[in-house]
């Protein structure tokens, strides 16, 4: 029997634990690799659709967009619980514009493109041109096909008429939760490598030194689990925007002289709004418009309250960890708003929180002024002088993720001499669930809440939040697992997180089963606190006690962590947590300064 041969995948972004699970379904061994936490870059950072890709199409992308859609198909049957279609309206000012800029831009002159780009951007025909291709490219998926809709109809997002007299409806999907499919893709991985009996691994917040012989040192956990010692058959460098860095860091390929820049990468920043006067206007519609420079722009529904605004596009060259949505992009991204919603009065105060990533898109040689032209294509690139084998990731979008990993893994084990067992196809995500069984997956948690000892009405919608973030997962959180207490902490003897809806016991769970080592890990990743429209300082308490209780903070630090968080959220996400979820006390708004 040969020996089993060991892959290190760098980044556990949603392309490195979408490699992670690819290369376990083919029985090798891995071990994921992260200095941060799962999810912690791009994943986190984007505008969380999973689509087409319409305005690839200018730019001759056709091979994209049409790999984009077949994901996009497959990701709403396998990860039903997170990946939902949403309908999309386009308006548009005009009828024939952007025809003549669409055409140079397809025969690759970009410049002329920009020149003829008029000022009431793309018209219906341009527009109906473009989503006709999109329906024939995803053709036989069952996806409606696009309509010209007059703006003003029944049913449709309260835009400015005046301004934007025609739109199209077409479909797209959302995935509002990327961190959480990023988890169940190594949670899959992980129950894939046990039944095979190969090694899996995730080693998140770790440190790596590697050394001349190729030894790869991987430090110990700061919450248990000693250093790891390995001479991997295979290493892949998946960590987005840090991709370049990474290289130098493990000494192979910038150090030797041997680079060019993978990266360039640009920022692009997001709000999340507070206004129940624009998140009624868009009546559950996606919007997907040109802001008046033209630059593509979106606006989604976030949850049942809240308002998602992105993104803005300019290059980016510093560390990736350091970028931050400024004030100029917020005032750019209200405008945008303002435009189309003239009547939804949103101001910066409606802005809950910001939040920016760095798109690890490739550095070409192209017009440096323009990055939204730059191919979202992800490229496979091999480095000749290291210790093992050596790829690294460069590019990609959440929606591709699974076919990246595909190619990925079939190219690594095909180096190393190894057969494809197994892909991820067919292979839907562990909390999938849809219809009945979603329904299904509520009773049983509603029961077990119930059982647990909460009132009735709580545990129904308790049931409908926790299966709203582990499908078909949901009713383990309440099994008891390990040894270890989950019980309610002190502060909370409810068994909630005070305000938001969530049982304490699913901290123990997040723990347990899915890598959660730190109150940031939870409250940003796990429970998607970071983004309830009533999280307060309580709230993160109650998390950060259960935390203690699960053994994964010391019970004199709960406080201080808890401060550290709070400091995190106005740093990252401009969010100043009022200290209860009634928001009576702001304490904290003033002791923070000014809001960022
Ligand atoms: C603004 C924006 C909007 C986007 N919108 C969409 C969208 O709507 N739809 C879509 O399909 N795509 C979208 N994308 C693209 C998509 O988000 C990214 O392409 C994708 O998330 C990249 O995933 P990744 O795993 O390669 O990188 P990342 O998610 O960045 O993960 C990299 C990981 O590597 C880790 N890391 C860094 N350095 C090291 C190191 N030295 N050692 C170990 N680990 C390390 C980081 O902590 C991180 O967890 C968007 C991107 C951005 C920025």
């Amino acid at each position: 029997m040969p020996a089993e041969k060991t892959i290190v995948v760098f980044g556990a972004g949603i392309n490195g634990a979408a490699v992670a699970r690819e290369l376990a379904l083919s029985g090798v061994g891995v071990i994921v690799v992260d200095n941060g936490d799962i999810a912690t870059g791009a994943t986190a950072w984007s505008t969380r659709l999973i689509h087409g890709g319409l305005r690839y199409l200018e730019y001759g992308e056709i091979g994209l967009v049409r790999e984009s859609l077949v994901e996009r198909n497959r990701l709403v049957k396998l990860a039903a619980h997170l990946v939902r279609p949403l309908p999309f309206y386009l308006p548009v000012e005009g009828r024939w514009g952007g025809m003549w800029a669409a055409a140079a831009r397809l025969a690759g002159w970009e410049s002329l493109a920009r020149a003829w780009q008029g000022r009431r951007g793309r018209g219906s025909w341009t527009v109906g041109v473009g989503l006709t291709l999109y329906d024939l490219l995803a053709a036989g998926d069952g996806w409606p096909r696009h309509r010209q809709v007059r703006a003003g109809d029944d049913g449709m997002p309260r835009i400015d008429t005046k301004a934007f007299p025609r739109a199209a409806l077409y479909a797209d999907a959302q995935l509002l939760f990327p961190e959480r499919f990023t988890v169940e893709l190594l949670v899959d991985a992980r129950g894939i490598a046990a039944a095979a009996g190969t090694r899996f691994e995730v080693c998140t917040h770790r440190q790596v030194q590697v050394g001349r012989d190729g030894m790869v040192t991987i430090s110990g956990s700061p919450v248990g689990g000693g250093p790891i010692e390995i001479r991997p058959d295979a290493v892949i460098n998946a960590t987005g925007a840090w991709v370049d860095r990474t290289l130098t860091s493990l000494c192979v390929g910038r150090a030797d002289g041997v680079g060019r820049r993978l990266i360039g990468g640009t920022k692009g920043s997001h709000l999340v709004v507070r206004s129940a006067s624009l998140r009624a206007a868009l009546a559950d519609h996606g919007v997907y418009a040109e802001a008046a420079d033209g630059r593509p722009m979106f606006v989604l529904p976030f949850g049942s309250s809240l308002v998602l605004v992105g993104t803005t596009d300019i290059p980016f060259t510093g560390d990736p960890a350091d970028a931050r949505t400024d004030e100029a992009e917020i005032g750019y991204l209200l405008g945008a708003v303002a435009r189309l919603f003239p009547t939804a009065t949103v101001g910066r105060d409606n802005v809950q929180q910001h939040y920016c990533g760095v798109r690890p898109l490739p550095n070409m040689a192209g017009d440096p002024h323009l990055p939204a032209g730059v191919t979202r294509r992800h490229l496979l690139v091999r480095h000749d002088e290291s210790p093992w084998p050596l790829w690294s990731i460069v590019g990609g979008k959440l929606t591709t993720c699974r076919s990246l990993a595909e190619t990925t893994a079939a190219t690594v084990l095909g180096t190393l001499e190894m057969p494809v067992r197994g892909t991820s196809r067919e292979r839907p995500l562990p909390g999938n669930c849809d219809g009945a069984s979603r329904v299904a997956a509520m009773l049983e948690c509603h029961r077990l809440a119930e059982q647990a000892g909460m009132p009735r009405d709580d545990a129904a919608a308790v049931a409908d939040r926790v299966v709203g973030l582990l499908g078909a997962r949901a009713p383990a959180v309440w099994q008891q697992g390990g040894g270890r207490p989950s019980g309610p902490p002190a502060a909370s003897p409810s068994g909630l997180i005070r305000g938001v809806g969530l049982p304490t016991a699913i901290v123990g769970f997040c723990v347990r089963e899915e890598w959660a080592t730190t109150l940031d890990d939870l409250v940003e990743r796990r429970l998607m606190l970071s983004f309830h429209d009533r999280l307060s300082r309580e709230a993160i308490m109650d998390v950060a006690e259960s935390l203690s209780m699960a053994g994964g903070l010391a019970r004199e630090r709960v406080t201080e962590a808890v401060d550290a968080c709070v400091a995190r959220l106005a740093d990252l996400y401009g969010r100043i947590v009022p200290r209860s979820s009634d928001g009576a006390d702001n304490e904290d708004r003033t002791s923070q300064g000014s809001r960022r």
